[in-house]
This record gives structure tokens, C-alpha cells and sequence, in this order.
């Protein structure tokens, strides 16, 4: 497989090249961007509790580190591949270069269904995927993070593994930790955090306010969803539907977030929720709502289904839940989309407040976590909108037009080696 294979690269570069092409950006910068800088494929064999040995597949990609370490989670999927993770890595180039970030993009990833492993073969498979990648991360050079499939847990024994090797405790080497071993208060919740401030400031744009008749639909109830859900119903919004890979549930009056939640953290799936009116994910995405957030996964709203999506304002809480096409088609139609690299940054962004902290050994509180995080989106938010504006474009391309921006500057300042 070739680092250009996968739909998700093919599309970054896509975004790239749209962007490149509005902005009239370098083409000598565009030729760098286009590659990634180092990718590393690895087996990871692992002794099953049966006794046999079993080898997945495990990829760490680094695609561009000008403006500091690389950064970006670590997934376990059973459709994560060389190409899949290379394309992850370039958007979270762009997603920190938004934010203002001074970190670099990068992704990890086993192709794995980690649903299909005990806990002490998921414990045996991070431990060695980590000793395997070793050769290139660490907390100057390249530091890990939750992405789907894996959580607190996973970056535990990521960090111990690491510590074990270098004889200390070396809590940089990846963040979304637990807060016992150094990790930082409001980052299991922050994408989804994020995701609910960047849809408030959207309504604003296009006077929609966040009441009791403000309908949200949510695909994908897991990390990022049930967060950016209940912040919204905090507010006041009714969340109509939810789904997940089990199913959809709808209900027009407003479903009950709480014993969703609830059923959702005793029994992992919304399947059997009591009560529910079950509905398709396609359906989901069809409904007539004022909010679509699709948190789930990529290429989930693409060309052939793009016409059925309804929602005035579409936040994607995940990396690339829209394709290209799909974006183009929403935004004709009027559709204030919030992008990617802008929507789920509340991530990545209390992924470096936990590094900053770490560093420094001194902590925040909450308040001071999320006041910080809510300014860095709503300056990022009005950049890429007055961006939008200033090259009629829609908010997708704004928001790489202005990454692209900062790391043509940055790119040009450290200039090519050798020269
Ligand atoms: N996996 C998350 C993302 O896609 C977070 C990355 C990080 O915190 O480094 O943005």
C-alpha cells in the first residue's frame, strides 16, 4: 500500500489543493505538504490468552513538524492502515497550525478491533506497539493521544511502558492521560466541550438561538458525543436523536440524555435502551434538525447522501465525517458547516495544556482550563469566519486557507535543508 491509497488521504490532499489553489499558496510549500515526513510501520506480535501469538499491524506517521513536536492520537480499528493514518496526520497539521498550536501533525494506529480483545491482551498490544514506536515518539519529539478505540487507560500503559524503558517517569510522552499519573481536569470531555462552544458561536452567526426548540442530532454517542450532547442540553437543546454502531434512537419530543448516558456507561451500546424508537444511521443524518453532529467516524456523509442531510448547521466532531463532495453540496444548499480541524480542536488543545502542565509541574483548575480553551476557539472561530468571508469561500476551506497561512510562514522562516 502506498502512503496515497486510502479515501481519507485522497481527500486531505484534496482540501489541500482547494485551499493552495484559493490562497495562491507557494507551490513550492504545497509540493513539501503533500508528503509526509517520516512513517513508520511496525508488527506487533502479541501472545494471546489462549496461549497463541497473533501480529497486528501498527503505523505512527509524523507529517509535518515545523512548528514543534508532532501531535495526534493513537487509534485501534480494524480499518487503520499506512494510508488512513498518514491522511490523519496531515490534518492534525492543519488542526494545530488553526489553533495556534506549537505542535506538529501526527497519528497513530493498529489495525485492530480492540472490542475482539481482553483487557490483558489490549494491555500486551499497547505495551508492544509502544515499545516498537519508541524509535520515533517521545515528549520533544512526537506525543501520542486517545483517538477512537482507545482512552485513559491506553496512554497509562503507554506511559509506563516508556518510563519502564528509560528507568523515570516520563508523563510528557503522551497525553489524555489519567489525572493520577499527571494527566489534565476536562480532557476526556474536551473535544466534545469544544464541539458544543463552536456551535454556539455558529448560531450566533446565523442568529439561531440555543432553546427548547433547537433540535440536535447526534451520530456517534461515544467520547466526543456525549459531552458536546450534554453540554447542549444544558443549554437548553433538544437532542431528538442519537446513534452509535448498535443502532439510532429518536424521539421528537426530546430524548432522556440522562438514562442514555446512563445505559450507554453500564452497557457500552444504546442497543436495547429501553423505550427507544430505534432509527437507521442514515436516517439520523436525513433528519429535518437545526444541528447535525456527526461525531462518529469518516466518510459517513459523502456524495451519494449528502442531498438528504437537512441541518442548518453541521459540526463535525470527527476527523473527516464529511467528504469533499458532501462538504460542497452542504455548503450550496446553505448549510453553516463547522470544520474538522476547527470543531474537534478542544482535543488537541487540552492535550497541550496537559503537556504545558506536565512540563511545568503545576496544574490548573477547570475553570482556568476551560476559560483558556474557550478563548483559543472562539479567536480560531472568528479567524477562519472573517477568512470565509474575505475569500467567499466556506468555512472548510477558511480553515485550511488560515493553517496554511502560519505554516507557509513558518516553513519559509526555517527555509528548506539542506538549502
Ligand atoms: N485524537 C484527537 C484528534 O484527532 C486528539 C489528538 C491529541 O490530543 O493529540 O484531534
Amino acid at each position: 500500500m502506498s502512503i496515497f491509497d486510502s479515501p481519507l488521504y485522497q481527500d486531505a490532499l484534496g482540501q489541500l489543493e482547494d485551499a493552495a489553489k484559493i490562497m495562491q499558496l507557494d507551490p513550492n510549500i504545497l509540493e513539501r505538504l503533500k508528503y509526509p515526513k517520516r512513517a513508520l510501520q511496525v508488527s506487533v506480535p502479541i501472545r494471546l490468552d489462549d496461549g497463541s501469538v497473533k501480529t497486528f499491524m501498527g503505523f505512527r506517521v509524523q507529517h509535518n513538524m515545523t512548528l514543534g513536536p508532532g501531535k495526534g492520537g493513537i487509534r485501534y480499528h480494524p480499518k487503520v492502515d499506512l494510508s488512513e493514518t498518514a491522511g490523519l496526520a496531515m490534518l492534525m497539521t492543519f488542526k494545530c497550525a488553526l489553533v495556534g498550536l506549537p505542535l506538529g501533525g501526527a497519528k497513530g494506529g493498529v489495525c485492530v478491533d480492540p472490542g475482539q480483545l481482553s483487557r490483558q491482551e489490549l494491555q500486551s498490544l499497547t505495551r508492544r506497539y509502544a515499545t516498537e514506536i519508541k524509535l520515533i515518539v517521545g515528549p520533544t519529539s512526537d506525543i501520542p493521544a486517545p483517538d477512537i478505540g482507545t482512552d485513559g487507560q491506553t496512554m497509562a500503559w503507554f506511559m509506563d511502558t516508556y518510563s519502564q524503558i528509560e528507568g523515570y517517569a516520563v508523563p510528557g510522552v503522551v497525553t489524555g492521560k489519567p489525572i493520577a499519573i499527571g494527566g489534565s481536569l476536562g480532557r476526556n470531555e474536551s473535544t466534545g466541550k469544544g464541539v458544543a462552544f463552536c456551535i454556539n458561536f455558529a448560531a450566533k452567526k446565523i442568529g439561531m438561538e440555543i432553546n427548547r426548540n433547537t433540535t440536535v442530532a447526534i451520530h456517534g454517542f461515544g467520547k466526543v458525543g456525549v459531552p458536546a450532547a450534554e453540554d447542549l442540553y444544558a443549554q437548553g437543546a433538544k437532542i431528538v436523536a442519537v446513534s452509535d454502531v448498535s443502532c439510532g434512537i429518536y424521539n421528537k419530543d426530546g430524548i432522556d440524555l440522562r438514562s442514555a448516558v446512563e445505559w450507554v456507561k453500564q452497557r457500552k451500546l444504546l442497543k436495547d435502551l429501553p423505550g427507544a424508537k430505534i432509527i437507521s444511521n442514515e436516517e439520523l443524518l436525513a433528519l429535518d434538525v437545526d444541528i447535525l453532529i456527526p461525531a462518529a467516524i469518516d466518510g459517513v456523509v459523502t456524495k451519494d447522501n449528502a442531498r438528504n442531510v437537512k441541518a442548518k448547521i453541521i459540526a463535525e466532531g470527527a476527523n473527516g465525517p464529511l467528504t469533499r463532495e458532501a462538504i460542497d453540496i452542504v455548503c450550496k444548499r446553505g448549510a453553516f458547516l463547522i470544520p474538522d480541524i476547527l470543531c474537534n480542536a478542544g482535543g488537541v488543545i487540552v492535550s497541550y495544556f496537559e503537556w504545558v502542565q506536565g512540563l511545568q509541574n503545576f496544574f490548573w483548575d477547570l475553570n482556568e482550563i476551560n476559560t483558556k480553551l474557550h478563548g483559543i476557539l472562539q479567536k480560531s472561530f472568528e479567524e477562519v469566519y472573517a477568512c470565509s468571508k474575505s475569500y467567499k469561500c466556506d468555512m472548510k476551506k477558511a480553515a485550511l486557507i488560515t493553517a496554511l497561512k502560519r505554516l507557509d510562514k513558518a516553513m519559509r522562516l526555517r527555509g528548506l535543508f539542506p538549502s
